[in-house]
């Protein structure tokens, strides 16, 4: 089988004479006839589904000048069939028939046919990827299995690394993607994944973006393509990495893999101290595994003077203690003549003497769990559901 990659075609040479069938829903022809858009075997039209964002990116990006991604056609004597990239093309072929619209930089909606003469020219004369091929059948079978195939599919970083590649790909690989590097000891102990598998490049990315303007990777990528260095983006890691390491120096594996970029902006201007920190961390880390459920939540709620006690999915009292205490409420409250909720009891509102069953009563800390009091059957008391959602507090 022979493969060629060809960068001489462009948006307009493929988009000559294209056809779309609205009836099927699908690309038929293009390049003036030579291109088979949708052979049998490849998927119906879906990129203008869902109110068409799909559609809309490939002409976006083709406007704006990045890449979007190769096309494989295979050759049949002197024309070509669609491997891969059915929907791109497709979308592209749509747009120069005035199909549907982009946004401009206004935000208002235009046609292909209402762009400026120069602007057309522009996207018609951009150049494409393209991989085709020429073999039998059971080859293009063979290769068409592989471009598809899971285990060789690359994660978004592994093709933004390709489709903006270039200098600062290449330093920010040497920082992020070296798995000999003396630092990844440290980060190891902060992010999650695979350092060859661009797991850390994409954390250390992700990081920087949301702290400026949140825009995607991927234009972060294309603005900083031709730098020389990828200092910054190494420096505001280095930040984060040393702000996370001073204000918790006790290592856990729970830290691994929380979103340290935005628990820096969020907190990283508030002072701590860092010793009362580490002993509130170990007296949490001790809890019962039963009462506070996720103990990753642990670090954030002490970073928020423990405002979000929430994070920490406190769960409070075993089904035996609810009902023990359920019980022996609902006695007293029967003997004294009122409701079993003691809140509902001390009002004068039309429950104030309702005796509620169990399953409409939650368990609840008579001094709240965040004040120190205890999950135990001494600090239980049940409630209906309303007060207990009033009372909020765990
Ligand atoms: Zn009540």
């Amino acid at each position: 089988m022979k493969t060629t990659l060809r960068t001489d075609l462009t948006v307009g040479d493929i988009c000559t004479g294209f056809e779309y069938d609205s009836a099927e829903g699908k690309g038929l022809y293009g390049w003036g006839g030579k291109l088979t858009i949708q052979p049998e075997y490849q998927r119906h039209y879906l990129y203008a589904e869902q109110g068409g964002g799909r559609e809309r990116a490939v002409v976006d990006s083709i406007m704006r000048g990045y890449p979007i991604g190769l096309l494989y056609f295979n050759q049949l004597g002197d024309k070509f069939e669609v491997l891969d990239g059915q929907q791109r093309i497709t979308s592209l072929g749509r747009f120069t028939k005035d199909l549907f619209a982009v946004d401009d930089a206004q935000g208002n909606p235009q046609y292909f046919g209402s762009m400026p003469t120069a602007e057309r020219e522009q996207f018609l004369t951009t150049p494409l990827t393209i991989y085709t091929c020429e073999g039998i059948e059971s080859e293009i079978k063979a290769w068409y299995r592989t471009i598809n195939i899971k285990g060789l599919e690359l994660n978004q970083q592994e093709i933004d690394n390709a489709i903006y590649s270039g200098p600062f790909v290449t330093a920010a690989k040497k920082i992020f993607s070296n798995s000999t590097s003396p630092k990844l000891n440290l980060w190891k102990n902060f992010v999650k994944g695979n350092v060859k598998r661009q797991d850390f490049l994409r954390e250390a990315l992700e990081w920087i973006v949301k702290s400026k303007d949140d825009k995607a990777v991927e234009t972060y990528m294309s603005q900083h393509r031709w730098d020389a260095t990828a200092d910054d983006l190494e420096d505001y890691f280095e930040a984060v990495i040393a702000w996370a390491c001073a204000t918790f120096p006790n290592v856990r594996e729970e830290m691994c893999g929380l979103e340290w970029g935005r628990l820096y902006e969020t907190y990283h201007t508030k002072t701590y101290d860092v010793a009362k920190l580490a002993a509130e961390a170990d007296e949490l880390f001790a809890e019962d595994d039963d009462i506070i459920k996720d103990k990753r939540g642990i670090y954030e709620y002490l970073l928020s003077d423990k405002t979000l006690t929430k994070l920490l999915h406190v769960r409070y009292f075993s089904e035996a203690v609810k009902r023990t205490t359920y019980d022996k409420q609902t006695q007293e409250a029967r003997a004294e003549g009122k409701s079993n909720c003691p809140l509902c009891a001390s009002g004068k509102g039309p429950n104030a003497k309702k005796i509620w069953e169990r399953k409409d009563m939650d368990a609840d800390h008579v001094t709240a769990w965040s004040k120190g009091g205890s999950t135990t059957a001494a600090n239980c008391q049940v409630l209906c559901k309303f007060h207990n959602r009033l009372k909020g507090n765990i």
